[in-house]
């Protein structure tokens, strides 16, 4: 895309085409909609190492890392669409109220129209192609805007997307904060934003002045709460593995750790070991280990060590860091006090605070005091601690034993509640999200009931209909 093509018209003409695709019904028909995935399951095909090596680019990403956590995820994602899509399509028949008997009551599913997918950097290729898949399944025409802050993947994408989708409905454009802006004059019918909530409401904002519906999927503080009834050995490398992957840099990671103090002391060296064990000892060689996305975001992160450091929080780790490739060492910070700055927004880096507390009920208070996370993680085998924290608590989701892991359960819907977001998606819900279910009601004319309720209201009329209607 050239310069001169990003103003004024290049965005407008963009939209224009691709509502005129939608309204020439190019969209609808379910033939147009598998081929088009099944031409995204190529694209990912043919190019996994282009792709995995963009990720590299953009956030060091592992290839095996890349293909785990993007590639294969979305292949998954559109093989479980392809395979049930023509169910989803179906009417979805109800039984009608006894009011409106004899008649045939159900609802279809049909597309909004225009949809705009605006994504981040963290997971850049699976976070603009997993909500596509859900709104070309469901018959929209797509308008893609990749993060500006992982380059690489969003020029790949740029570039491979008109030549596997029809371009017609399928448009890709780059850009950051101008060209979302534009963007979001725009009339679409529905805008599905993740990100975090600051540019969220800015969304929100935009999309009130034409009555568009958003999804918006956010972050914010996931806590996990751990105590000595686990396998804390297991425990750990799942924490380690939830927490550093991507270098922390994950909507859904573990953001800290409420634990009381016996548990995080044994914890803590289960966590060292853990560590070791998945990235040895100098992750800095390591290639499993990624890296930050920019510098901004790593003088962020350093700030909070300098931070817990003066205020004589240990800290654990070789801090072996380097700005200029934007490495930082994982690091695990024990019994941090509530004010320290890494407890007063989302980390989003591998930085690991645990908080002591003096049991569930504590950890559970401290939880409601913040906003709603996007994610709760629990590990513990006592039944009435997980009871507590399911009925105590609100998140937008909650996993017993396993952080992350809730993405990949295609059959539940992922989002967030409160500042972590609205709205929900993947398979099914990614399908409903990107539809909007037209009830449909088909009453014969003949024998005519609706004569019972017509005026004039005279006679045993209201206890007749006390009889029929309850
Ligand atoms: P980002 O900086 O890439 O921004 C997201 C998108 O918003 C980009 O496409 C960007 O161009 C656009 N944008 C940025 N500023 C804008 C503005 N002023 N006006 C209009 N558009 C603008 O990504 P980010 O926000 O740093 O992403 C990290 C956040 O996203 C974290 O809070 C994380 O938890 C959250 N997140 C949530 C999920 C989820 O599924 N719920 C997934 C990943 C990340």
């Amino acid at each position: 895309m050239s310069d001169t093509q990003t103003h004024d018209t290049h965005i407008p003409t963009t939209v224009h085409t691709l509502r005129e695709t939608f309204d020439a019904g190019v969209t609808k028909p379910l033939a147009w909609r598998t081929h088009q995935l099944e031409q995204l399951d190529k694209l990912l095909t043919e190019h996994e190492d282009r792709i995995a090596d963009a990720l590299a680019a953009d956030l060091g990403k592992h290839p095996i890392e890349a293909y785990l956590t993007e590639t294969s995820f979305l292949k998954n994602e559109i093989r479980h669409t392809v395979k049930n899509l023509k169910r989803w399509t179906k009417p979805r028949y109800v039984t009608p109220n006894v009011a409106l008997l004899p008649a045939i009551t159900y609802s279809v599913a049909e597309p909004l129209g225009v949809a705009l997918i605006i994504a981040p950097w963290n997971y850049p290729v699976q976070l603009l192609l997993a909500p596509a898949i859900g709104a070309i399944a469901a018959g929209n025409a797509v308008l893609l805007k990749p993060s500006e802050v992982a380059p690489a993947s969003a020029h790949l994408l740029a570039e491979l997307i008109p030549q596997y989708l029809d371009s017609r409905a399928v448009a890709v454009v780059e850009g950051g904060v101008e060209e979302t802006t534009q963007l979001l004059a725009q009339r679409f019918d529905h805008i599905f934003y993740t990100g975090n909530a600051t540019v969220g409401r800015i969304v929100m904002r935009a999309a009130a002045e034409h009555l568009t519906p958003v999804t918006l999927e956010l972050g914010g503080k996931s806590p996990l709460y751990i105590d000595d009834s686990v396998d804390l050995e297991t425990a750990a490398d799942r924490i380690v593995w939830g927490k550093f992957t991507n270098a922390g840099q994950t909507c859904v990671a573990p953001d800290y750790i409420l634990a009381q103090r016996h548990v995080a002391d044994a914890l803590v060296v289960h966590l060292e070991n853990s560590l070791q064990r998945l990235y040895g000892p100098v992750p800095r060689l390591n290639e499993a280990y990624g890296k930050i996305i920019n510098e901004r975001h790593y003088d962020r992160l350093h700030a909070h060590i300098t931070d817990l450091t003066e205020r004589g929080v240990k800290v654990i780790s070789t801090q072996d860091n380097d700005r200029q490739t934007c490495h930082l060492d994982p690091v695990i910070a024990v019994d941090v006090p509530h004010d320290a700055s890494i407890m007063g927004e989302e980390i989003f880096g591998p930085i690991l605070p645990i908080r002591i507390v003096d049991g569930p009920k504590e950890a559970i208070n401290e939880i409601n005091t913040r906003e709603k996370p996007l994610a709760l993680y629990v590990f513990s085998e006592r039944r009435e601690v997980r009871r507590a924290f399911l009925r105590d608590t609100s998140s937008g989701a909650l996993t017993f034993g396993l952080p992350i892991g809730h993405v990949a359960a295609t059959e539940l819907p992922f989002g967030g509640v409160g500042e972590s977001g609205m709205g929900g998606y993947h398979g099914r819900f990614s399908f409903d999200t990107f539809s909007h279910l037209k009830p449909v009601v088909s009453k014969p004319l003949s024998p005519d009931t609706m004569r019972m309720v017509y005026p004039p209201y005279a006679g045993e009329r209201l206890a007749w209909m006390r009889r029929i209607l309850g």
